[in-house]
């Protein structure tokens, strides 16, 4: 089978991590660029799949960066100002790479904004400051230090990163099927406006991973489908979502923040034991954690018309995220244990029987009440489209290879979030790796269901309040 080319890297490419990700990453890179081969590089700590890399005469640098030797290693494989760094990498500070790489004048790319070791765990930061909210103030700022330097796109992978792009084509396509068919909105100002237009009261990003392995998950291993050491830090942080402009009070223990936009809220319990009801194809409604993404604050950011905390539109938006059952099951097991796992693992292509990701975007509050748009994914259409991955890494590998087209084809963007990006040139790239992208409607609210009756806050004049939703 031959595959297009999209773009050439000109200078050296140097992929940080080969994890999950970055080894599913590594056959799309092989099919849809020019570059040189004897100019990439893989900085790896561990050995365990170093033959991928040697087979193809790739360099292996097997060193584990750090705060102390992060400069000297990449400065000395870059020279001239050309080149990519594409960081898929656990606990390697993402603010540091993105500071060398405009030094270096180099194009850089995350997929999540990574701190160093000593944040997620362990730590005596305070709650409010381990959230991703300042985190990504700080990116923000910084990248206003950087106007037109190489291009630096953070938290560009699945989600964060697609569920953006994804969004864009739900709003047109939902303009279409409401009557108001509109033109594509130019400016950040314009898709705003849209969305408010719209009466899109609210977003979340919606998944169900429906991934099965035949072995049943052992008791003490905590399994998953991308990275456990990934899920387990944005788990463990407090719960966190961009606070629309129709919610009517703060959920418990809920609080918000006093610098920068402001668009944002967090929960002072863990994202990965917070339950929302929400809602995905294939199962309707479900339950889904508010892992905190920096999507969730992005898109309200993004989308707000107006300023400050009370601005003139503003969506609530947050992840709502069923992982595969094995990941519940992990996630019970540790809550109740109140210990950290020993022993991880990562489901791979050979090991899943059965089942596939959904992963789209639930818009709701608007004149058809909800509906999901995004990518449906099965393991087996997975495992013919490249190896190396599940369903959940095809959707985030194929993310970062349309992010690389992107920032080659706009070397000069500074810092940008998948948000500020051409949703149909990255769509374009990626969408043959996203298996059915669908839209689906459906009259379900947050208060449609109940199991017996109890006390709960429910306010049914409004079902779209963020309490509604709240299970926890
Ligand atoms: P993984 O755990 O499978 O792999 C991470 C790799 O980083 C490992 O191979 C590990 O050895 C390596 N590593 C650890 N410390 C390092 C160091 N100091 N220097 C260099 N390498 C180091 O994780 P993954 O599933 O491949 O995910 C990679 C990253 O992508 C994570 O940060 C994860 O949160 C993120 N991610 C983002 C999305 C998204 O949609 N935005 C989705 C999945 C994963």
């Amino acid at each position: 089978m031959t595959h297009k080319v999209h773009a050439r890297i000109d200078g050296p490419l140097v992929m940080i991590g080969f994890g999950s990700i970055g080894r599913g990453t590594l056959p799309l890179i092989e099919r849809h660029f020019d570059y040189d081969r004897e100019s990439f590089t893989v900085i790896e700590p561990s050995d365990e799949y170093a033959t991928l890399l040697s087979d193809r005469g790739i360099r292996h640098v097997q060193i584990g960066l750090t705060k102390e030797n992060y400069r000297s290693v990449l400065s000395s494989l870059f020279r001239d100002g050309r080149g990519m760094v594409v960081n898929l990498s656990v606990d390697v500070g993402s603010v540091d790479m993105m500071i060398l790489c405009q030094e270096l004048g180099v194009l850089y790319i995350d997929t999540v904004i990574e701190p160093w070791p000593g944040f997620y765990f362990g730590s005596s930061i305070p709650n409010a400051d381990r959230t991703n909210y300042p985190l990504r103030e700080e990116v923000r700022d910084l990248g206003k230090r950087y106007p037109g330097g190489p291009t630096s796109i953070t938290c560009c992978g699945a989600n964060p990163g697609m569920v953006s792009w994804l969004l864009k084509e739900a709003l047109l396509r939902l303009a279409n099927d409401t009557g108001h068919p509109v033109e594509v909105p130019k400016t950040r100002d314009g898709w705003a406006r849209l969305m408010q237009s719209l009466g899109v009261k609210g977003v979340h990003v919606a998944e169900r991973d429906t991934q099965v392995s035949a072995r049943p998950k052992p008791v003490g291993t905590f399994v998953n489908t991308w990275s456990v050491d990934g899920l387990l830090s944005e788990g463990y942080q407090p719960a966190e979502l961009g606070w629309g402009s129709h919610e009517k009070k703060l959920p418990p223990n809920g609080h918000g923040f006093d610098f920068g936009s402001r668009c944002a809220i967090w929960i002072d319990r863990p994202g990965a034991d917070t339950r929302v009801r929400s809602w995905c194809p294939g199962v309707g409604p479900q339950f889904g954690y508010v892992v905190t993404h920096n999507e969730a604050i992005s898109i309200s950011d993004y989308y707000t018309v107006g300023e400050g905390a009370r601005p003139e539109f503003r969506p609530t938006c947050h992840y709502a995220y069923h992982p595969c059952n094995d990941a519940i099951l992990s996630l019970h097991e540790i809550n109740g244990a109140g210990q950290l796992p020993i022993n991880k693992h990562i489901l791979t292509q050979e090991e899943i029987v059965s089942g596939g990701d959904d992963l789209g975007v639930f818009l709701y509050g608007h004149a058809k009440g909800g509906m999901w748009y995004g990518s449906r994914l099965s393991i087996d259409e997975a495992r013919r489209l490249a190896p190396y991955q599940n369903a959940t890494g095809m959707q985030v590998t194929s993310a970062v290879m349309a992010a690389m087209v992107w920032a080659v084809e706009n070397p000069r963007a500074g810092f940008v979030e998948a948000d500020e990006m051409d949703h149909v040139r990255c769509l374009e790239v990626q969408r043959p790796y996203l298996g059915r992208i669908e839209a689906h409607y459906t009259d379900w609210t947050p208060v449609a269901h109940r199991i017996n009756s109890f006390a709960e806050d429910v306010d049914h004049d409004d079902p779209w309040q963020f309490t509604n939703f709240l299970a926890v």
